[in-house]
């Protein structure tokens, strides 16, 4: 077995900064409470690791005493939560990802220009919920078949921005068909760089690989784009949450296995599934091979 690794493991420069900005305030809060509203990452050693530490989980700001402090996540936030934040008097910390906020910047100028705001991603999802709160109305299409002529009867002009996490060839059909149905339609590819750098990967390396194992959650928008792609064009591909999860897959003595991880991923967890690969006779991981 040959075990190949993705150029790009473990967490996006997002997900680190505000990891890392939650541990600081952390260590440094005099006696108060820090309050997240939601996951940072979908992982439970990470979530139990910052808990132990003193971060509290919460759903909603109902549940924040007026001398806690919330850190707002890489996702990004509505701007109705920053008034509510602002009405309440508490403090914060901004840990939003320098590139959703360009996602919000680029759909509140597309509001600005008069043109119907269109986002393009996972509706419900935390950072299209955060995009979606920039504008007074806006539109959310996952696939091409969500672009109906009745959603957009009568839209002379429209703006799209998208999930930074969101799949490029995705996007684009997505925008082809829109284009089919409204006369004047700019695109703002807000997919950010690091998503497109780890979903190149991935694709090239599951062309040369017999096997490929993502690590992530079901819950991680980013792991599951990334399972899509790869098992597009290869079948034998694996999601894993728990590393003892690699044990029941069966790789065949000569197997290539190209490992890779979302975006919100710990690296002990690909640590420990390398680990376990190479216990099985997989060596020490190898090089990528070819062109990138
Ligand atoms: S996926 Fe991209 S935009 Fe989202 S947090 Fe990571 S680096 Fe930022």
């Amino acid at each position: 077995m040959k075990i190949v690794l993705s150029e790009t493991l473990s967490y996006c420069v997002g997900v680190r900064r505000t990891l890392e900005r939650t541990r600081r305030l952390l260590a440094d809060r005099r006696g108060r409470t820090c309050f997240m509203l939601g996951e940072i990452v979908h992982n439970e050693r990470v979530i139990e690791d910052l808990k132990a530490r003193g971060l509290r989980i919460v759903r909603d700001l109902d549940e924040v005493p007026p001398d806690g402090v919330v850190i707002l996540q890489s996702h990004g936030s509505t701007r109705r939560r920053y008034e509510e934040l602002a009405a309440r008097g508490l403090e914060f910390v901004d840990a939003t990802c320098p590139m959703v906020r360009i996602i919000h910047d680029r759909i509140r100028e597309v509001e600005a220009e008069g043109r119907l705001p269109v986002v393009i991603g996972q509706a419900g999802h935390e950072e299209v919920r955060g995009i979606v709160g920039q504008v007074a109305r806006a539109v959310v299409v996952k696939s091409p078949e969500d672009v109906t002529p009745g959603l957009f009867a009568g839209v002379s002009r429209a703006g799209v921005v998208a999930q930074s996490t969101f799949v490029e060839e995705d996007a684009r059909l997505i925008v082809e068909r829109l284009r089919a149905l409204v006369p004047d339609v700019v695109y703002h590819d807000t997919i950010c760089r690091p998503t497109k750098t780890r979903q190149r990967d991935v694709a090239r390396q599951t062309r040369r690989a017999d096997c490929v194992i993502i690590i992530g959650s079901r819950r991680s928008a980013n792991t599951m784009h990334l399972f899509d792609i790869a098992r597009a064009i290869n079948p034998a591909t694996h999601l894993i949450d728990r590393p003892e999860m690699v044990d029941g897959i069966k790789i065949p003595e000569e197997a290539t296995v190209f490992v890779a991880s979302g975006a919100s991923t710990p690296m002990d967890l690909v640590t420990e599934v390398v680990r376990r690969l190479e216990t099985r006779g997989g060596g020490r991981p190898a090089p990528q091979d070819g062109p990138r």
